[in-house]
């Protein structure tokens, strides 16, 4: 089945799919919502399905907060200051829900999962509380709290999907799209809340996805980032138990849909990345040879504590692996310092990972102990705060070193550049990635024709920490 749609036609495809055109015109809308996402990427993508069912019951998005007559917060809780985060929002919206009679305010997302109807009780201007796999139920939850009711669903499911709602695009900038495959997960590491907040893994319909990135190519977007909280466990069975397809089988049903749509994921976990994964993406130019491998911790010690079912060994023998096969392939991670009874010696083992993998940039945090976790059942959360913020300093500092290093070997090399748009800096500037994922600004030249979407090759001259900076050749 996925071999037939790689070569069916747009329109064919869709026979029989009731795709929502993007946007409809604002002006058809009985009502307004705002929505503000927090967290993973996961949680954006979700926003622009929440925009998709929304639309269909009549309700048109809105970015000014003061137009909107249905407010909603997608939460994330995956630490205790994310959480923080959206309480304070929550409070900021009190006085315009105070002057704006029949405004509506919700909370979506995993913080909503987490607390369910509590969130009522802690948050009096919350009206509804929509778990991740809710979402469908928020027309009828809406007209429940429009009616003076208090509205609460977080039934999690073990097989919803929004496989067939097209999302509405919030935000971005036309070139570069999320597309979720899967959702929830089934790896228990100790210090997640994600299990208890997404429920089990389930694959999305591989058609499904294959047309929303056609549809999205078509579209003029040249960049999809297939999204799950654990991507590359990413495995779908057919209703007939014909056909079976697996992460790399997926990726390459993308990527044939053009060499001019680029391919990228998230998040993965190390044990799914498999050498069928590493030759796929050898094969397709197209697939950026990027790949975001959170480590959380370099001591087997603490991986075990922390379930993450493999040794700092193993994960090294993973970095080779990925650079036998995919030698220019950028790296980053996911780095937790200050773990339950992490020692310094632990401490001396996650940096040492570091500096072995030569990681491009990592997302690096403070542990932070998460309500009814397996940590938070078994273990005490005992490193004092001082030390984990020290600890996560001397792991930000050899971050900031390894990212200028592998920023200054691309010195004097030519990257094929993605343009997604003007630089922050200065709009006489390009702002654009190559394909493991790193930012190029370079200067616009007179009298081109180039546009956001098109790619350009780039020669790099110089650059900072963060970003390499080019010249068109
Ligand atoms: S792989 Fe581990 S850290 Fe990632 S979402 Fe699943 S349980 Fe959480």
């Amino acid at each position: 089945m996925i071999d037939q749609l790689m070569n069916k036609t747009h329109d064919e495809s869709r026979q029989g799919e009731a795709y929502a055109p993007f946007v409809r015109d604002p002006n058809e809308y009985r009502k307004r919502f705002y929505i503000e996402s927090y967290g993973c990427q996961m949680n954006f993508a979700d926003s622009e399905v929440v925009a998709a069912i929304l639309n269909q019951e009549g309700y048109g998005a809105t970015r000014e907060l003061t137009e909107a007559d249905l407010i909603f917060i997608n939460t994330c809780s995956i630490r205790e200051k994310a959480e923080q985060t959206v309480r304070k929002r929550l409070t900021e919206f009190r006085k315009l829900k105070e002057s704006k009679k029949g405004m509506l305010v919700g909370v979506l997302g995993c913080m909503a999962e987490r607390l369910k109807a509590q969130f009522l009780e802690e948050e009096k201007l919350v009206d509804i509380v929509v778990g991740p796999d809710a979402y469908r139920s928020l027309p009828a939850l809406v007209s429940e709290a429009e009616s003076g009711q208090k509205a609460v669903n977080v039934l999690l499911s073990r097989d919803e999907t929004y496989a067939d709602i097209s999302p509405v695009r919030l935000d971005n900038n036309g070139v570069s799209a999320f597309v979720s495959i899967m959702r929830g997960c089934n790896n228990m590491c100790s210090f997640c809340v994600v299990p208890f907040t997404r429920g089990r893994e389930r694959s999305r319909d591989a058609s499904s996805i294959i047309r929303e990135c056609r549809d999205l190519f078509e579209n003029g977007y040249r960049e999809v980032t297939l999204l799950g909280q654990n991507v590359d466990s990413y495995y779908y069975v057919d209703e007939n138990g014909q056909e079976t397809v697996t992460f790399a089988r997926l990726m390459e049903a993308v990527a044939s849909i053009s060499p001019l749509l680029r391919v990228r994921f998230s998040t993965s976990h190390p044990k799914d990345i498999t050498d069928e994964v590493l030759y796929t993406m050898a094969r397709h130019e197209n697939i950026c040879k990027y790949i975001h491998l959170p480590v959380q911790s370099g001591s087997t010690r603490i991986l075990q504590l922390m379930n993450r079912t493999y040794t700092r060994e193993w994960y090294m023998a993973k970095v080779d692996r990925i650079r036998e096969i995919l030698p220019e392939c950028g790296i980053s991670s996911d780095i937790i310092a200050g773990f339950c009874t992490e020692e310094e010696k632990d401490h001396a083992d996650t940096l040492a990972v570091m500096a072995y993998s030569r990681y491009d940039m990592s997302y690096m945090f403070i542990y932070s102990e998460r309500p009814g976790t397996l940590a938070q059942r078994r273990y005490t959360d005992d490193i004092p705060e001082p030390v984990k913020k020290r600890r996560l300093q001397e792991i930000v500092e050899l971050q900031n070193r390894l990212s200028l290093e592998s920023n200054r070997a691309d010195i004097g090399k030519t990257f094929t550049v993605l343009i997604e748009g003007d630089s922050k800096r200065s709009d006489q500037d390009w702002m654009g990635r190559n394909s493991q994922n790193k930012v190029i600004v370079f200067p616009k030249k007179a009298g081109s024709s180039l546009k956001a979407g098109d790619y350009a090759d780039v020669r790099v001259h110089d650059c900072t920490q963060a970003t390499l900076l080019g010249n068109l050749i």
